[in-house]
């Protein structure tokens, strides 16, 4: 996807805060948190939103959120409690098309 603003970051042509890399998952803070703690973890495979993911996706979707648990760690908010979030589609308050789940957190330790 050549506009996607993800797909952007996922190839390394605008730049991130990036915590976190393997060959199917990037992770990087949000540009315009929404809490003291906002991070994306994201799939590099371009899907637009959770309407679009298909069986085949099954086995990345468990890396995804077995990530989400990796990263509350690395960021400090594993043991105070987190948030996950997934806005679909304009309804939902999606504003990036390309599927992402939020981290929220860092109100209270
Ligand atoms: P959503 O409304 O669920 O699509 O969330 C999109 C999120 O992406 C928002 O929280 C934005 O602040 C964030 N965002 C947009 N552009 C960038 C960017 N270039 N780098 C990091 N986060 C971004
Ligand atoms: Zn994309």
């Amino acid at each position: 996807m050549d506009q996607c603003i993800f797909c952007k970051i996922v190839n390394k042509e605008i730049p991130a805060d990036m915590i976190f890399e393997n060959e199917k998952i990037i992770v990087f803070r949000d540009i315009n948190p929404k809490a003291p703690v906002h991070f994306l973890v994201v799939p590099k495979k371009h899907i637009s939103s959770l309407n679009e993911i298909e069986k085949e996706d099954k086995e990345l979707f468990g890396e995804i959120f077995f990530v989400v648990k990796e990263t509350a760690k690395k960021v400090g908010v594993f043991e105070s409690g987190y948030k996950t979030v997934i806005n679909v589609g304009k309804g939902g308050g999606q504003e990036v098309p390309h599927l992402h789940i939020h981290l929220l957190g860092g109100w209270k330790n």
